[in-house]
């Protein structure tokens, strides 16, 4: 078998092999089999790289680039994602086992971040506060808070890293992003593009490892001034209470458990579509899974039949091929984890109607595979209806009317997303102020947008992502204070 490639980190404009000399292998998804060998950063590695953003965040080719220039910068960007949509697609297929055809829609529209914040970055605005003191002008300036770290988990690589590049380098910060140990390959492939649209060295540079060990030195490191999480809620607790020591500025974006919920009076087709969307797009492996689908009883039945059927139309397979609907577990410890999990279910005693194991479709081969799967007569106390499954599982749970339906919605620790399916107007609002998440939709599911804010409610996050407040997680406001008198008073003198 021919030598694998090594891939290289790049820091401070240059690429660069690891000071550790290790490498780890990353794996297809659809083989099982490792296609590349990633640069296994170590503590040494993250000091390089903050020093390379610190560097940056000083440099005067950077710090005095008005937010206009940075805007262009921005979008020029932007718009080498698009020309490069392919090859970063087939990176990413390759490393995480992502649909193609969910990759050619997130490249899609993954530029629109860069647009949305590069248009942004010359609209924060100070202001002129009318202070009760005379002789007396004070006014407020949004500044950048300095080295940011994004860390980044497997599941949407690309997609999440732009959540965190557009707005933190649009309100003119440097960015060390540090992809998951299993999907390094794509944040890589990116950055060439970084490099491309003319950032000055070391405004963004990655660096690849394990989060015990790169993720740690850097969440830990002095000269941060930030760090932006994304990824699973045990480790969002370990790296809040790492990054509290030094008392950085901290987002967490974590889990989720979310109820879609329907009632009776829906559009019962539109609602089948959309509890399976939730919960068998992209593998079940996004935060806003809808994993608990609340159905009234009086619909139950029908509704799970319909359910079930549409689900069997589900082919799996290579990711690259377009006929392709649910693809491989992204890794292997992901896979044995929800295998675990369908294990759990057995010994909980729900009734299994689709799916409830690996997958050995011919077409599957030797990858990680489960069949998708739909439990009735699950109760939301159960460890399948409480703990984030991360995988293609749904679990389905009765009630009788709203008041219950908000009870057991709301029952969880996490607070991400929920969906209702409804035809009544007054139902859509007044629930969806009862319920306890951060992105409620009503009648779809699943969507998300450059400029809609998103986060999550309890124990799935703090702070948010996208939209107009996104950029003030990376700002911080100075008070600056002017007199306009002709002579300083007497300090003695108390007036
Ligand atoms: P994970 O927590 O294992 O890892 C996420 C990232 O954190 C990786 O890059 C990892 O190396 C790093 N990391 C781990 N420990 C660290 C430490 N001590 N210091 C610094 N970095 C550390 O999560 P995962 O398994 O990669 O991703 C799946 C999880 O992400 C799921 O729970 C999912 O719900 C969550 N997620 C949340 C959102 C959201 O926006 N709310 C989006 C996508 C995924």
């Amino acid at each position: 078998m021919a030598e694998m490639s090594k891939s290289k980190m790049f820091l401070g404009g240059e690429w660069v092999t690891p000071l550790t000399g290790d490498y780890f292998e990353s794996h297809n998804p659809y083989t099982g089999k490792p296609w590349l060998m990633v640069g296994r950063g170590g503590e040494e590695d993250a000091n390089r790289a903050v020093e390379a953003a610190k560097k940056a965040f000083h440099n005067p080719e950077w710090r005095d680039l008005t937010p206009t220039a940075r805007g262009h910068l921005l979008r020029k960007l932007g718009d080498l994602i698009t020309e490069n949509a392919e090859a970063l697609a087939k990176v990413e297929v390759r490393d995480n086992g992502k649909l193609f055809a969910e990759m050619h829609l997130q490249l899609r529209y993954a530029p629109q971040w860069y647009y949305y914040f590069g248009g942004l970055a010359d609209k924060i605005e100070g202001s002129v506060i009318p202070i009760e003191k005379p002789e007396t002008f004070t006014y407020t300036l949004h500044e950048p808070l300095g080295v940011c770290v994004a860390i980044i988990p497997w599941n949407s690589p690309l997609l999440l890293v732009s959540f965190k590049l557009a707005p933190a380098l649009a309100a003119g910060n440097t960015v060390i992003i540090k992809p998951s140990e299993f999907t390094s390959a794509s944040a890589l492939e990116f950055v060439k593009l970084v490099e491309k649209a003319g950032f000055p060295k070391g405004v963004v540079n990655v660096v690849t490892g394990y989060g015990k060990e790169v993720g740690e030195a850097l969440i830990t490191h002095p000269d941060v001034a930030k760090v932006a999480f994304t990824g699973g809620s045990a480790s969002g607790r370990h790296v809040y209470a790492r990054a509290a020591e030094s008392l950085k500025k901290v987002s967490l974006e974590l889990g989720g458990k979310s109820p879609n919920i329907v009632f009776d009076d829906c559009n019962i087709d539109n609602a089948v579509k959309g509890a399976i969307s939730g919960i068998f797009a992209a593998t079940g492996q996004t935060c806003v899974a809808g994993s608990r689908l609340l159905i009234q009883e009086s619909i139950h039945d029908e509704f799970v039949d319909k359910l079930v059927t549409f689900a069997k139309t589900a082919k799996m397979g290579d990711p690259m091929s377009e006929d392709t609907h649910v693809g491989p577990v992204t890794t292997y410890p992901q896979f044995e984890k929800v295998l675990g999990y369908l294990e759990v279910a057995r010994e909980e005693g729900v009734n299994c109607v689709l799916g409830g194991d690996k997958a050995t479709r011919p077409e599957c081969g030797e990858g990680w595979f489960v069949e998708p799967t739909i439990y009735t007569n699950v109760q939301n106390s159960m460890r399948i209806a409480q703990e984030e499954i991360f995988g293609p599982v749904l679990s389905v749970i009765p009630f009788k009317d709203e008041d219950e339906a908000i009870e057991i919605g709301n029952d969880v620790v996490f607070g991400l997303a929920a969906g209702i399916w409804t035809q009544s107007i007054r139902r859509a609002i007044e629930l969806s102020k009862r319920l306890q998440a951060g992105t409620v939709w009503v009648n779809m599911y699943r969507a998300i947008s450059y400029s809609t804010p998103f986060g999550g409610y309890k124990q799935s996050g703090l702070g948010r992502e996208n939209g107009q407040e996104a950029i003030r997680e990376y700002m911080q406001t100075k008070t600056v204070w002017l007199s306009t008198s002709e002579e300083v008073p007497n300090p003695f003198v108390m007036r």
